[in-house]
């Protein structure tokens, strides 16, 4: 922490991967001796620059950007850009530490990187955020390369923004490319990228629920978030037969003891994807529901939680309350959205639980997907993707119960997905010496 002050969110990250990491080690000596985890903790290179652009009323805006390229040990670098005013380098640090691990353990070969800026789009008209991408974009472009770094979205970067940036790289380098993914149809993006995340993350929910010999079927969630990753986590849990009851965003979350069914969802899609709206116009609509503001939903009863907002918003007595309320199973689709505390407490009462890095790893593989069809020139079928897709969370999915399952039977699926993880990385790098 000397070397990195004021940077709590990636102590946070790296605290967990050493946890389960260093006694790995211990027991192999042939991962003794490399600096391992030195050399991964260690950023192969940070940038930060300037991003200067002009807003509606031809006011001169100033914001930061960042690419941090982490680890290419196992492929080019990759992994999201996220457009929020919070961001800072703990936070892309941590979210760059963690695509390492997660890239490796989809098994494809994806190097670890993360990105963005403090910009917020939130309120800013399109041509803002055109302008805004394209001033990005003008520096980022000499530090990224379809062989070299391939960022994605991420919080407050979807397809409008990857478009405007991917349209002012190719205009800059004079190449069509696959140097973004997350892209749309009409220009190199692959099916199903966009419900990646969130189709991945119910698969995986599906392949712990089989553990238990249950499914979907019946069961309530509690979903936190209403953007990409929440939306289709919502979609698939839907179609495998599970009862919605909440969602929500930075103002607060809404609860419908009806369950959030298919018609209500494509508001809440319509709400957030075009009209960029709150969550709480869900209650002018649906008045039988009800709007708590500033609150996140882990108080209400629930069979499973899915926080699929951002880091940190599921705390110590959020997970109590969880535990207290009989829910059965945790699966994250944010990044470390749960704190070491609440995790403690699910491990604790041996509820199942799912750290990003293994649930969420469906996006980046189908930008993974999205990467060799760019590269083959042709196009996948949804189905073809999607089988992908689910072949892959079930690999992760395994190889979390190979190195997290305990005597009792019960599976430590951040243990697992850490040390799976870890695995390749580690023995690419010791292959390619002290690099
Ligand atoms: P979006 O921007 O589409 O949606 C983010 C959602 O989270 C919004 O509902 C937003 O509310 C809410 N949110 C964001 N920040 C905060 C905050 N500080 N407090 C409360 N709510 C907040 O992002 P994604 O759905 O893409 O990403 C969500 C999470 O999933 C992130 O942790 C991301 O890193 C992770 N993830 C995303 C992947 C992807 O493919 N998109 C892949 C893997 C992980 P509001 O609208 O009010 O800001």
């Amino acid at each position: 922490s000397d070397r990195n002050p004021n940077q709590p969110e990636f102590l946070q990250a790296v605290h967990e991967v050493a946890e389960a990491i260093i006694p790995f080690m211990e027991d192999h000596p042939k991962y003794k001796n490399h600096k391992l985890l030195e050399r991964m903790v260690e950023p192969e290179r940070v940038i930060m620059f300037r991003v200067t652009w002009i807003d509606d009323e031809g006011q001169i805006q100033v914001n930061r950007g960042y690419r941090i390229q982490m680890n290419s040990a196992i492929g080019p670098y990759k992994g999201g850009l996220r457009f929020h005013p919070s961001v800072n380098l703990s936070i892309l640090k941590f979210l760059a530490f963690e695509q390492v691990f997660k890239n490796s353990l989809t098994t494809l070969p994806m190097g670890g990187g993360k990105g963005g800026a403090d910009f917020d789009p939130k309120g800013k008209s399109d041509n803002e955020v055109m302008r805004f991408c394209q001033s990005f974009m003008t520096e980022l472009y000499r530090h990224i390369g379809n062989n070299t770094d391939v960022p994605a979205g991420d919080i407050g970067v979807g397809g409008r923004e990857v478009g405007y940036l991917f349209g002012q790289y190719k205009r800059i380098q004079n190449e069509f490319t696959g140097i973004l993914t997350g892209k749309g149809q009409s220009y190199g993006g692959s099916l199903i990228r966009p419900e990646a995340t969130g189709y991945g993350n119910v698969y995986f929910t599906k392949n712990m629920l089989e553990t238990q010999g249950t499914t979907l079927e019946g069961k309530t969630l509690l979903i936190s978030g209403s953007g990409n990753v929440a939306q289709y986590s919502a979609e698939k849990a839907i179609e495998l037969g599970a009862k919605i009851l909440t969602m929500s965003d930075s103002g607060g979350y809404i609860y419908d003891n009806n369950g959030i069914d298919r018609e209500k969802l494509d508001f809440i899609m319509n709400l957030k994807n075009v009209k960029r709206g709150r969550i709480e116009e869900y209650i002018e609509k649906y008045p039988s529901a009800k709007y708590e503001e500033g609150k996140t939903p882990w108080h209400e009863n629930g069979d499973i939680a899915m926080p699929c907002a951002t880091q940190n918003e599921l705390l110590e007595d959020d997970a109590q309350a969880l535990v207290d309320n009989g829910c059965m199973l945790v699966g994250e689709g944010a990044n470390m959205p749960c704190t070491p505390e609440a995790i403690e407490i699910f491990h604790k009462n041996k509820i199942l639980f799912s750290p990003g890095k293994a649930s969420n790893a469906g996006g980046v593989a189908t930008s993974g997907l999205e990467m060799s069809q760019n590269s083959m020139r042709y196009n996948w079928t949804a189905e073809e993707v999607d089988a992908k897709l689910k072949h892959i969370m079930n690999d992760i999915h395994e190889a979390c119960v190979t190195y997290g399952k305990e005597e009792d039977g019960y599976v430590d699926y951040v243990k697992g997905a850490n040390i799976a993880g870890f695995v390749k990385v580690a023995d690419a790098m010791i292959a390619q010496g002290a690099v």
